[in-house]
């Protein structure tokens, strides 16, 4: 099922920017700011003008001020793509948050209740990173609807990127690694089961492998798991998805995007999904505290150019989601996160252009 290409047309000569801009976009990407701005405004979805930006503040749960995970870099992420004047207002839309029955086509009801009611034990809290609280329930719920609302945007457009997501180490059963329900598989199979897609293709370039993904469609053939990843990184034991690349610690730009471009074409050419999801995670940065590989800002800007042009140009709609990201200066994570949409906005822009000529 392939979305109609006219839809791409709608609004491209207010996009239309010069190639100075991109080189504008990647120098703010370092600036260390704390000035905040109004950027809440959202239009609805019918409303939306150009690339739909998904984004809901419900993304945020507080936690204790010294944890690793930097829940606020989700408004973050949302204030620099407005600050940065990458989006405009008429970009931004809300998702609603998951419905129950969504997290049960690839969690346990049993999982499933005991996460939305506080029950996990002490224990399995441990493992996902977080005490468990109301908060976080909340969070996970609006974080998986603004990737399923990217997706179905995507199918719509050709592209949507949401400012959260990648929970790729929920498995079934249990939540690991700061990932307590697993926002890319239960889109997938939501939208199998509601037979909006038959076939879908996770393309995973998180630094960590996207293990409980793999678990949950190691044996559905219309899923294919494509992970890129560190080889010797969290998570320690590795699953097995449809298609594992490992990296060695200290890979830099070229080799990646080397190895990137070797498997991406023939592995979309070959399944032909019609719908691909974009873990775009920006813990390959060499700066990253729980990285290990030396990508650059330049590096990540080509990568993530690389999937979604190349995603477009195979006339397949893509999702991306921003995954993980360890730095301890909120501003410069946040922006770091936001590659993937300038990425996005440049092909958005690119190829309604030469649609336009
Ligand atoms: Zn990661």
């Amino acid at each position: 099922m392939l979305y109609p290409k006219t839809t791409w047309r709608g609004s491209y000569s207010i996009l239309r920017r010069s190639k100075q801009t991109w080189k504008k976009w990647l120098s703010t990407l370092n600036i260390t700011d704390h000035q905040d701005m109004d950027y809440i405004h959202k239009v609805k979805r019918s409303e939306i003008v150009g690339l739909p930006i998904v984004h809901h503040h419900g993304y945020v749960s507080d936690l204790p001020i010294k944890h690793r995970f930097a829940m606020r870099k989700f408004h973050g992420v949302m204030r620099y793509l407005r600050k940065d004047n990458v989006i405009s207002a008429k970009q931004m839309v809300e998702p609603t948050w998951i419905e129950t029955a969504d997290m049960c086509t690839v969690h346990t009801e049993d999982y499933v209740h005991k996460f939305l009611n506080g029950l996990t034990t002490k224990q399995e809290q441990r493992i996902t990173g977080f005490e468990w609280n109301p908060g976080l329930v909340s969070r996970c719920r609006y974080e998986t609807g603004g990737t399923l609302l990217a997706a179905k945007l995507a199918l719509e457009r050709g592209v949507a990127c949401s400012t959260g997501g990648g929970t790729h180490h929920a498995f079934p059963e249990y939540g690991s690694g700061y990932c307590l329900i697993n926002d890319l598989a239960i889109v997938a199979a939501t939208l199998i089961r509601d037979k909006m897609v038959d076939k879908v293709l996770i393309v995973d370039l998180d630094v960590h492998q996207g293990d409980g993904t793999a678990v949950m469609f190691q044996h559905n053939d219309d899923v294919f798991t494509f992970s890129m990843h560190c080889g010797k990184n969290f998570p320690h034991r590795k699953q097995l998805s449809d298609l594992d690349i490992e990296l060695d610690p200290g890979t830099q730009d070229e080799e990646f995007l080397e190895s990137l471009s070797t498997h991406l074409p023939w592995v979309i050419n070959s399944f032909r999904p019609n719908l691909i999801l974009f873990d775009a995670g920006v813990d390959p940065h060499v700066k990253d505290e729980l990285g290990k590989l030396n990508l650059s800002d330049q590096g990540l800007f080509d990568r993530d150019s690389f999937v979604i042009s190349t995603a477009l140009n195979l006339g397949i709609p893509i999702a991306t989601v921003i995954g993980g990201g360890y730095q301890r200066d909120l501003d410069v994570l946040s922006r770091k996160h936001t590659i993937v949409h300038r990425a996005a906005m440049k092909i958005w822009s690119q190829h309604n252009m030469a649609i336009a000529m």
